[in-house]
């Protein structure tokens, strides 16, 4: 393995998914979801297939997807996108994001994180042969948050991009206005190319909206917008993603993505295509019963003894284990199927500095209700 990836071993969803299947635990860990996407939808991926649509589609995606992306982002947030040149389809958001730093930062420049950051981030600033410049988000008033000057004092004039991960994970931090106009104001002032990673865009709770970045004054120009079709619809094992930015971003993108996998594959492209145009109500109501099922798991977590955080986006809530008498998230997760038939994942290793989240345990509840009830009833043993 080359000196750069040396950080770098098994990630953190391959261990503790591992981990549920050989103890028979319950899996709180990896986001995904454990009921399917729109039936319709699913047709639509199989009839692709029937109708011989197997072959390798255009580098920079099936047209028809490209197309209902493009209509969904005005639709949506107003953002006009061309399908042709402005739109590339990516295998999942996780390749838009590893091609996007590869084709935008030379050897030696830094690229800003919110810490406690999604895991890929690190490695492909590390493929890049770029610095990852943390900024950590902390709890304040009940959702984590960053300090302005700390973002600030982050930059130098290395600094070549910023990842902004919004609705966060594993946070569940969807950023504010005032955020973003923060976040905003300082790309411009030392121009600096954002990277957003949206892949949580229709998860939102208690009214809560998510404001892309690309949508602020002077941002469109310099923002390469990412989302995936995975969380929107219920299936993370489709991994199917876009990038959209302006023609010479999405080129240098499309350029290292065409050598990493040419392109992504066919059949599911048609299917989201369908799923943007047609499944937005029933995206609308997955995003209530998450919300439901986030107060499900709270309520359960919080009698448990656990301290626990209120998401205002995703799939994952928060929890502090210190009320519990432990003090190592990493520690207590490893023991846990053991402890409590649970597995869950220990946030810390989304930290460049693993120290300021070691109290820290993140847990999915996008489950069904009596899997997340059965997993409080077991992690009521733990106090
Ligand atoms: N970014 C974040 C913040 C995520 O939580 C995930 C996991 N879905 C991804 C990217 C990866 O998305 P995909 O499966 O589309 O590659
Ligand atoms: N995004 C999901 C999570 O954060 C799954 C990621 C993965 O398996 N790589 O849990």
């Amino acid at each position: 393995l080359v000196s750069r990836m040396r950080f770098f071993g098994t990630t953190i969803f391959a261990e503790m998914s591992a981990l549920a299947v050989q103890t028979g635990s319950i899996n709180l860990g990896q986001g995904f979801p454990d009921t399917d996407g729109p039936a319709a939808m699913l047709d639509r991926a199989m009839q692709a297939i029937a109708a011989g649509g197997n072959q390798y589609p255009p580098g920079p995606g099936v047209l028809e997807l490209r197309q209902a992306v493009s209509e969904h982002r005005a639709a949506r947030y107003g953002l006009s996108y061309d399908p042709v040149g402005e739109v590339l389809i990516t295998v999942g958001a996780t390749e838009a994001v590893a091609a996007s730093v590869l084709a935008l930062c030379e050897p030696g420049d830094e690229v800003i994180a919110f810490e406690p950051f999604y895991d890929s981030y690190a490695a492909s600033v590390a493929l890049a042969q770029a610095r990852l410049v943390p900024v950590t988000l902390r709890p304040s008033q009940g959702r984590f948050t960053f300090d302005p000057g700390e973002l600030r004092a982050a930059i130098t004039p290395r600094t070549r991009a910023i990842l902004v991960n919004s609705p966060h994970n594993p946070t569940g931090t969807v950023f504010t206005r005032a955020e973003l106009t923060t976040i905003a104001e300082l790309c411009q002032e030392h121009d600096l190319i954002a990277v957003t990673d949206e892949v949580y865009e229709h998860l939102t709770f208690d009214g809560v909206e998510h404001i892309p970045l690309a949508t602020l004054p002077g941002m469109r120009e310099r923002t390469v917008m990412i989302s995936s079709a995975g969380k929107t619809f219920s299936v993370t094992g489709w991994k199917t993603g876009w990038v959209c930015a302006p023609p010479a971003l999405v080129t240098a993108v499309q350029t290292v993505k065409q050598f990493l996998t040419y392109t992504a594959s066919a059949p599911w492209q048609l299917a989201v295509a369908y799923g943007l145009r047609h499944e937005l109500e029933w995206v609308a109501a997955l995003a209530a019963s998450l919300q439901d099922k986030r107060d499900r798991l709270m309520e359960g977590l919080t009698a448990a003894g656990f301290e626990v955080l209120r998401p205002s986006g995703t799939y994952f809530v928060q929890t502090d284990i210190r009320p519990l008498g432990f003090s190592d998230g990493l520690d207590l997760t490893r023991r846990l199927p053991d402890l409590a038939g649970v597995v869950a994942i220990p946030t810390q290793v989304f930290y460049e500095r693993p120290e300021r989240g070691r109290h820290y345990v993140r847990f999915a509840f996008c489950k069904k209700d009596e899997v997340i009830d059965e997993a409080v009833t077991r992690l009521k043993r733990l106090s």
